[in-house]
């Protein structure tokens, strides 16, 4: 492959998502849904675009710490890049200075996240392929190639990887074409935003039960009682035999969780969404234990940090649903990793989406999934959430509840470009007549 990155750029992107309570939840009551996006530019004039996912505040800092990674990616021959990614994405997170403020966690790990998103897009782009398709062709052997097994060789090794995929390439062409067929299952979160009154709860149930969605997630956490009275009305509309999820967002303690949820077991809830501190194994472990015989399972890993945590929650028996996150991991190659791992264990994968962007990268995980690695749709569905969807230039589609697959070259993550000049923070149109306007108080950002 011609060509080496010569730039990198990188925007502090914010839309006023706090204004509706779009988003809203126990812990995170007013997000301003938000990204660091970063363009890469190539010798030849190829863009590859990525991001990470920020609620607002700090997004600044996301920004710098992909300048701090500037110069690991500029001047780099894609052929080397793509050639050998595990080694080059190790490169990328081992940087004996910049490490230390890491590893492989936080803002440093977002900020990779960006950039690797980003590689993948361009990659895809140059083969001509939606990111998927790029991953469904390559050999177990490429595919493995791509990820770091440094840390997490005690779970699977790379040779049990490639054993594993290769028992998979039989039916490929058929999971390929039945998904071309019929999607990739969803369930919708947008009917239950805490800042949501109880009548547009309702309103919004039978608006995607009218689209075809059959499984829901709504927020909880802030009173027992207060619950009750979303759940009891969420579940009648949905009726009983549609799946219902809850997500508490790190609300609580652990006992706390366990006795708040068995206050909420005559709702028939398919699973509870991070219960508590999210690098929490071990208690993850305890709620889980204590849950079985309610039929809940757990849920966690949207903020779950890197490949180790998720190899620590699977040995420990922490989550019966995992929650890969497309930009809090360090980007495909590390989401490969665990997507294999929880395999292994026999956990079904669920990817974490909604915020900006996530919906349109998660799927091609998960499509990717189901046609090479685990070949099972069972308990398997992406999470849906239906805003911000307009600002990419390849939006995902849904029909009938379920995610139709992206036939465009790259990772769906380019924004069109007026979107960028209208929510770039804090100088887009959009945010300068905000200021003007009141609603928002204009930042003193650092210099
Ligand atoms: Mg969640």
């Amino acid at each position: 492959m011609e060509g080496k990155i010569t730039n990198v750029d990188v925007k502090d992107v914010r839309f006023p998502t706090s204004l509706t309570g779009d988003g809203s939840d126990a812990m995170h009551t007013d997000p301003d849904y938000s990204c660091a996006y970063v363009i890469l530019t190539t010798s030849e004039g190829d863009k590859g675009y990525g991001l990470t996912f920020t609620i607002g505040k700090g997004t600044e800092v996301v920004v710098a710490a992909v300048k701090a990674l500037q110069s690991l990616v500029i001047g780099k021959f894609l052929k080397n890049i793509f050639g050998d990614f595990g080694n080059f994405w190790r490169e990328l997170t081992s940087d004996s200075q910049l490490r230390w403020i890491g590893p492989e966690k936080g803002v440093i790990h977002l900020a990779t996240a960006a950039v690797i998103n980003a590689l993948w897009d361009l990659w895809a782009k140059k083969e001509n392929k939606p990111l998927w398709k790029l991953l469904v062709d390559m050999t177990p052997e490429q595919l493995v190639s791509t990820i770091d097994f440094r840390y997490i060789s005690d779970a699977i090794t790379k040779e049990e990887a490639i054993a594993y995929l290769k028992k998979k390439e039989s039916g490929k062409k058929e999971r390929e074409t039945e998904l071309r067929n019929v999607g990739y299952p969803a369930y919708c979160t947008s009917v239950g935003w805490i800042g949501y009154s109880d009548e547009k709860i309702k309103m919004l149930c039978k608006e995607k039960l009218s689209e075809g969605f059959t499984a829901f997630k709504a927020k909880v956490g802030q009173s027992v009682k207060d619950d009750k009275r979303r759940l009891s009305l969420i579940r009648k509309e949905i009726g009983e035999s549609n799946l219902l999820m809850v997500d508490a967002n790190q609300k609580w303690d652990v006992d706390e969780a366990i006795s708040w949820m068995k206050e909420l077991t005559e709702f028939n809830l398919l699973w509870i969404e991070e219960p508590t501190s999210p690098d929490d194994v071990l208690g993850h472990a305890a709620i889980s234990k204590a849950l079985k015989p309610y039929g809940i399972g757990v849920a966690t890993g949207e903020q779950c940090q890197n490949r180790v945590m998720f190899k620590q929650m699977l040995q420990a028996g922490s989550l019966q649903f995992c929650q890969i996150d497309s930009c809090r991991l360090g980007g495909v190659n590390e989401i490969l990793s665990v997507y294999l791992m929880a395999a292994k264990f026999g956990i079904p994968v669920c990817p974490h989406a909604g915020g900006v962007g996530l919906c349109e990268l998660v799927q091609h995980l998960s499509i990717w999934d189901f046609i090479s690695a685990s070949s099972s749709l069972d308990n398997r569905m992406i999470e849906y959430v239906e805003h911000l969807h307009e600002h990419f230039e390849a939006p995902v589609v849904m029909n009938n509840g379920r995610y139709t697959l992206p036939l465009s070259p790259g990772y769906s993550t380019k924004m069109k470009d007026q979107t960028i000049s209208d929510y770039e923070y804090p100088d887009g149109n959009v945010w300068k007549k905000m200021f003007l306007e009141g609603k928002f108080t204009e930042p003193q950002l650092p210099k």
